[in-house]
């Protein structure tokens, strides 16, 4: 052994990738690339009757923990780390049988995880149509000759989940006139004036807001006279 102690873990049985090339005392089998220490003496995993376990690398905590409670026989598969000078752990030997009934639990989780998702996702979409209606029918209040397909697209863009935008605030959740009228100033902003064409062109922003402060009126003005058609 690399390692001059017998590497002890409490409570489970211990089974070393050696260093060195290795002979089983018992079968002379060699060299071996798992081996179990018996009073000091290498024996093959055969030998220490762990031959029929298979091996499963360390790195997915749920489904090792799994596979040892499927497990009525397991083993710790420990290397000598010479640098740091310890054993350390690189996986488990479990019973195949084990180790398949862990992995079904572990897909099972993994499904169940999937549908919660699935769930919450339209179970959240249906609350994003709700809320974009409820802004829809808000712009419209408050607007009554802008266009429905219109006050639609504001509301849906406004309300847009990560997006940031104002109907994502607070104010916007809870439908305040004034983050409507924000959204609203916005959306015809950009789609009813050249701001965005003004901006391209490096006019600063308060220029170009300025620039375009009348027009953004005079739509704002026809919707809240105009009766409402689309
Ligand atoms: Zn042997």
């Amino acid at each position: 052994m690399a390692g001059s102690a017998t590497p002890l873990t409490p409570g489970g049985l211990v089974v070393v990738q050696p260093l060195r090339r290795k002979r089983c005392a018992g079968c002379r089998r060699g060299p071996l690339p798992l081996l179990v220490l018996e009073d000091g003496v290498p024996r093959c995993l055969d030998c220490a009757d762990l031959g029929h376990l298979v091996f499963l690398p360390r790195g997915d905590t749920a489904l090792t923990r799994r596979a040892r409670e499927e497990s009525a026989l397991s083993a710790v598969v420990v290397r000598f780390n010479r640098r740091r000078g310890r054993y350390e752990r690189q996986g488990l030997l479990v019973e195949q049988e084990a180790l398949g009934r862990a992995e079904a639990r572990c897909l099972a989780d993994a499904e169940a995880r999937r549908r919660r998702r699935a769930r919450d996702a339209r179970r959240r979409a249906v609350e994003d149509e709700r809320f974009a209606a409820a802004f829809a029918a808000e712009i419209v209040r408050l607007y009554p000759g802008c266009p429905a397909e219109r006050a639609r697209r504001m509301a849906a863009h406004a309300s847009a989940r990560g997006s940031g935008r104002v109907g994502r605030s607070a104010a916007g959740r809870a439908l305040s006139e004034s983050a409507v009228i924000s959204a609203v100033v916005a959306a015809v902003r950009h789609e009813d004036t050249p701001y965005d064409r003004l901006l391209m062109s490096g006019v600063p922003r308060y220029e170009a807001r300025r620039r375009i402060a009348a027009a953004v009126a005079g739509v704002l003005r026809e919707w809240e006279e105009m009766t409402g058609v689309g």
